[in-house]
Formats: C-alpha cells, structure tokens, sequence
C-alpha cells in the first residue's frame, strides 16, 4: 500500500473548526488564501501552528534622545523626510530623518532605493536598529512597520512581537492580526496533539494556552517554554509515526526462524584469528536474537570505517547457512562487491560455503545466476545486479545491504522481495547522528559498533601547504621503501576546463615521471573496465603498487591493512563525511597512518571541514559537526521522512526531548498500536505528516 493510500485514512474523519480554510476569517480573500498557501497555511489551523521564528521585543521604546552608539534599540517615530541616492558602482544608499518628542535621528540603508518611496514624511512607524556613529547618531539598516494609529498597533507594539516567515503579499502585520483574530475568545478549538497524561507529567501547558504563549508571550521565558511544549509534540508524532510501522511488529511471525547454535556458525567463530571488540559481540548477539526469531529481522548496524562490520555480518551469514538458507550481500560498486567476494572466499569458504560474485560486468553471468537459483551457490556479493529480474534464489534467507544509504527505499525492499521474507541487515559506515539515526530509520532496531579493533593508532591528519609539498613527496618515498603503501585521491577523472580541480590521470602521468619516478604507481578510477581495475586493486592488495593514485571509487570498502598514508588533492572540495571515508582507508593496521590533505579550500566552510577533520578521529563527532554545519535537510533521508518540515523541533539540538518523545511513543504505542483511543487521535492525525522510511 503507498503513503497516499494511506495518509487519509489515518486522520480522523470528524474535524472541528480549526479545520476550517483560511478563507473563513473576515478579510481573507482569493489573493490572499493564494499567498498563504505558499506558507503552507491553508486552514486556520496551520496559520496558528505558523510559529514565529523569532520575537521582537518592544516592550520598552527608547526615546531619540536616549539613543547610544553600539546598542540596538527600538524607536516609536515620524519620519521627517526620505531620500535615496546613488554611490559609486550602483549602489543606492537611503537616508530618512526620524524624529519623536525628545529629539531627531537619521536612518539608513544600504541598497534599497524604494525605500525612499516607502517613507512618506508624516508616517509613523517602529524602527529597530543598531545605533552607530556616523556624522551623528545613525540607526544602520534597521527593520520597520509602519503604525497606522488604529487599534491593530497594540499588537505590533509595546510587547513581545511575533516575527513570521513571510511570503510575498504578507507582511508581519497581517499575519500578527489574522492570527489574533483566529486566538480571540472562542474562535478556534484546537485538539490538543499532546495525550493528557503525557502533557501532566511533563509539565507542558493546555494546546490553546500553549498557542497563545508562543504567538503573544508575556516574557522570553513563557514563550520558550511553549516553543519546548510544540517541539516536544512533534517529535513525539514522529517518534509515532516512525515506530508505528513497527508496533504490530513484535506479534509478526511471518519472517524465517534461523538456527543460530549451528556447526557452521561455531565453526566460524571459532576460526577469527582476532578476539571480537565488545561492540562486535553485542551486535553479533542482537542479530542472532533477531534472526532466531520468527519476527522478521530489520536491523541496521551503523559503525565507522574500519570497526569490523563485516566479521559481524559474516556470523549472520553463517547462521543462515547452518539452516541451508542463501544469503545476498548488496554492496553499492563493483569494486567494493568484489571485495567483499575475496573475504567471503578467504573466510567462508573453507567452512564448505559456495560463494559467487554477481555484478554488471560477471563475465559468466548467465552460469553464475543459475547456480544461485539452482541453490548450488550459498552466499553471494554482488551490486544491483543482484535485484534483477533475471536473479533469483533458491531459498534466500538473508539479505544484506553494505552501505545502505547508498541505495533507495526501492532498491533495498527489491531485495529482500527475493526471497519469503528473509532477514534484512543493513549496514552504513556513515554514522548518522544518533539523534537523525532514530528519526529517520527510527523503525528499524540499531547496532552501534562505536569502538575500533584494538591496536589502531589513531590516524595522524595534517594540511599540507602548497610550499611543503616536496616534503611530502620524500616522504613518500620513505614509505615505499620500508615496504608501506600510499593512497593518492584526487576529485576528477580527467582535467577539465571548467573547474580548476587536479585530475587523476594528468597527476598520475606527472609524478609517476616526476617526482615519484622509482615508485611503482598505479591508477584507479571509475571508467576504467571493470578487468582493469580488479586487477589493478589485487595488484594493489598484494603488495605490488607503492602510490595508487584514484578518484573516489576507493572511499567506500577497500581494505589493506599495509595502506598507511591517505594523501588527498584539494580536500577542500570534499565533504566532511566523505573525506572521512576516505581517510577511513588507511589506519587498518597497526602501523601509525597519516592523512595528509592538499590544496587551499575555496570557502571558509571548506577551511572549517579541514580544521574539523584534522581534530576529530570518531566518526560520529564528525557526522555531528556535519550536522551542526550543514543542517539536518542536507542529510540522507531526511527529507523523504517529511522532516525538513518540521516546525519547531530542531534535531540537533533537541537531543533530550527526542529520548524522552521517543520512550513516550514506545509506551503509546505500546496500549493502543494504531492510535485509535480517542485520546491519541490528534496525535494520529499529527503523525500523518511523517513518512516512514523503512521498508
Ligand atoms: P568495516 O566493514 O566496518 O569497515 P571491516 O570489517 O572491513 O570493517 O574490518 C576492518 C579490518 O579489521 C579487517 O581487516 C578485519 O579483518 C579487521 N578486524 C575486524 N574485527 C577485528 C577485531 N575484533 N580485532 C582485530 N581486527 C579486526
Ligand atoms: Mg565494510
């Protein structure tokens, strides 16, 4: 069933008359319902959930004559007189003369002639500005309404103002009189979201106490405690929305009961050449749990680069095998599903396993996929080769998804439709923030592995100036020498016009005759046949390759332990997250690695990634700065999940509310798993506009 089919029948049929549109307040016509709608306000009750973005805070006006240079005031006043004129290089300047009782003061703006028009001597107004010293006392820039001496200017002044998101065609004022209109006595009835005795026991005041608080707060304090109440709402709606999916869950008993005290499983165990770190045995033993049961397993484990993912993956597939289930290892390049090949072969092999490889380029495709549908083959890595409709499973009991953020909703599903209904294990090195993480795949269950193997020295990372790059190549040659090998990325393919970026293959060509001559350098990028570059990758594996220099094709996957230096070229151009992957290639062994970044970084977000990943080794405390620098919109899913729309919550910061919305829904959903108790069927209705992303 999709998301549309669904949606309406969630929200329950009887309305009342918040649910009225827009239209129905006086004053409010075609043109305006137009405008609002660009807001996303369309019933009276989304113009009172339009929640101000900030306050204005006019209770005490200054008067001219108190006015200071280097504070920031507010004047109730009468504009004397306008102009706008012309600097150098088009650039207009407007001056206003402003003056109340006590005295007179100038305003200007920068770059805005109309406004000369705006001011019509004899108008009076608010005007709230930093004062600065300039010839006098100037107001620079400063924000204005005009007062119009009626009855409406008590809303707009001597008080806390609301300060709304605006379209074109509404102004502050409109929206600050509409919504009083929509607040006065008995206007509106609005359901209250919160479930009573949630509300009580978190101290949160009443929906419509609430609402005006946060339009008209009486003091800073009241208004934020409103603000908490609205974003505690809705993430309890989408702490709802996303666990709902799964609430029936815990009774469905369609999925693959696997043995998981099998021979093939203790074998494998057995054979590690290394003791499991704790986080590896907690998330062997979750998924354990999870496959044994009948419940169908949908986990996602969320550990850096380098922490030993696929040893975990590994015992599910060896559990699966001991009941004589397929497993399907889905990995998002061909070089990473080829890789994955070469440790299944090296490590389930010898357990007796068939392991096949399945991608684009399988040369003996046709053989390869008959065996999987004949059963012959028991494990298989492959890419999305593997979701065609020409493959198909002989008896596919578990299906794993390496990367997972790389692949849609769709893909990942298509999968797992290989088979009855195999277990699901998702895997990501990109560690979401925690906080994104049970929002956005909040209904799968999670397993953190937030450690490394130990003996990791943790991964030296430096910016290499333009003047020291000499150096740099030395060092290289050092390296080599002792028998150490070298990534060298750079961000494209071949030189462009277009963009000053240093490509690989010109790089390749310069130093390898330059100054690297005497190293044995190889090349690696995505057009490449896929021949070429597994056998470039298995020369590089095996020792034969000092510098190899590659695109970005090697961030995700490539593993070799004797890989000790990461150099970057123009790392300013690079994400925070992906430099990270990138770096996560080298320190895999027990040698200390360096990360050595290139280039100057055109922006000063660029600069600050560096800074950012020169101090931070942990993933997650990048994945948070990545979180504070960028916002939640720019991350992988969140906007499918309807959550660039949240109003008030704000997911970076809103850590403590979010456990405490999440633990609240849990115990919701856990008495009424639909939300059908009349009591929940607001906080149903708010959940419909969540999107869950996890099937
Ligand atoms: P990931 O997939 O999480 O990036 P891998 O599973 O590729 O990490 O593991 C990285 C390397 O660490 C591999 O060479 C693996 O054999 C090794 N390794 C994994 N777990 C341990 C452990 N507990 N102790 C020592 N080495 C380990
Ligand atoms: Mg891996």
């Amino acid at each position: 069933m999709t998301q549309a089919q669904r949606e309406p029948s969630r929200i329950p049929p009887e309305g009342n008359n918040s649910d009225k549109p827009i239209a129905a307040l006086p004053g409010i016509g075609d043109k305006r319902e137009e405008q609002l709608a660009n807001l996303g306000i369309r019933t009276i009750r989304d113009l009172v959930y339009h929640i101000p973005r900030d306050y204005a805070d006019r209770r005490e006006l200054s008067a001219i004559a108190d006015l200071v240079e280097g504070a920031t005031a507010t004047i109730e006043a009468e504009v004397v007189s306008a102009r706008s004129r012309h600097l150098r290089r088009g650039f207009a300047l407007t001056e206003a003369t402003l003056r109340d009782t006590t005295g007179s003061v100038r305003a200007v703006w920068f770059g805005r002639a109309y406004l000369a028009r705006t001011f019509k001597p004899g108008s009076r107004g608010l005007f709230t500005g930093l004062v600065d010293q300039y010839r006098g006392l100037v107001m620079k820039n400063p924000d204005y309404e005009f007062l119009t001496g009626d009855e409406e200017d008590r809303i707009n002044t001597g008080r806390i103002v609301p300060i709304y998101r605006l379209t074109e065609g509404v102004t502050q004022r409109m929206l600050r009189q509409w919504i009083t209109q929509a607040l006065s006595n008995g206007a509106i009835e609005l359901d209250d979201a919160l479930p009573e005795p949630i509300r009580l026991e978190r101290g949160f005041p009443p929906v419509d106490e609430a609402i005006r608080n946060i339009h008209f707060p009486p003091d800073p304090e009241t208004a934020h405690h409103a603000r908490t109440r609205f974003a505690y709402e809705e993430l309890l709606a989408v702490q709802a929305a996303v666990l709902s999916d799964r609430a029936g869950a815990g009774h469905d008993t369609s999925g693959l009961a696997h043995q998981t005290d099998g021979p093939l499983l203790k074998r494998f165990h057995q054979s590690l050449p290394f003791t499991l770190t704790e986080g590896q045995r907690e998330a062997i033993e979750a998924i354990l749990a999870d496959m044994a049961t009948a419940r169908p397993m949908m986990r996602l484990l969320q550990g850096d680069v380098g922490c030993g993912k696929t040893v975990v993956a590994l015992h599910a597939i060896a559990a699966a095998a001991d009941g004589g289930y397929q497993t399907a290892l889905m990995a998002p390049t061909e070089i990473l599903a080829e890789q994955h090949g070469l440790t299944l072969r090296r490590l389930v092999a010898p357990l007796g396993l068939q392991v096949e490889v399945l991608t684009g380029s399988t040369p003996d495709a046709k053989a390869v996929r008959e065996r999987i549908a004949s059963g012959e083959t028991h494990v298989v890595a492959g890419t999305h080769a593997l979701i065609q409709d020409a493959a198909r499973f002989h008896r596919l009991g578990l299906a794993i998804i390496d990367e997972q953020h790389r692949f849609g909703v769709m893909q990942r599903g298509a999968l797992r439709d290989k088979g009855p209904m195999p277990d699901v294990l998702h895997m990501t090195a990109t560690p979401i923030p925690r906080t994104l993480a049970i929002t956005v795949y909040g209904g799968m269950d999670l397993s953190i592995i937030d450690e490394l193997p130990p003996g990791r020295l943790p991964i030296k990372t430096r910016r290499i100036s333009a003047s020291k790059v000499e150096d740099l190549y030395r060092y290289l040659h050092r390296q080599a020498a002792a028998g150490l090998q070298t990534y060298y990325v750079c961000p494209l393919v071949e030189e462009s016009e277009s963009r000053d970026l240093t490509a690989v293959t010109t790089h390749f060509e310069e130093l390898s005759h330059g100054p690297l001559a005497g190293l044995r350098t190889g090349l690696l990028h995505g057009r490449m046949a896929s021949r070429d570059k597994e056998a470039v990758m298995e020369q590089f594996a095996a020792g034969g390759i000092d510098v190899l220099f590659s695109t970005t094709v090697i961030e995700v996957g490539i593993d070799c332990p004797n890989a000790t230096t990461m150099v970057i070229e123009d790392a300013g151009q690079f994400g925070l997250t992906q430099l990270h992957q990138l770096r996560g290639r080298v320190g895999r062994g027990s040698e200390q690695s360096y990360c050595f970044l290139l280039g100057k970084p055109k922006t000063r977000e660029g600069v600050e990634r560096l800074r950012i990943l020169c101090e931070k080794s942990s993933g997650f405390d990048i994945a948070e700065e990545d979180l504070r620098m960028r916002g939640p919109g720019e991350f992988q899913g969140v906007r499918q999940a309807g959550l660039s729309e949240l109003r008030v919550a704000d997911l970076v910061h809103d850590v403590r509310l979010l456990d405490g919305a999440r633990r609240d829904a849990q115990q919701l959903l856990l008495d009424d798993p639909s939300l059908t108790w009349p009591a929940n069927k607001a906080l149903a209705r708010a959940t419909a506009r969540f999107r869950v992303l996890n099937a």
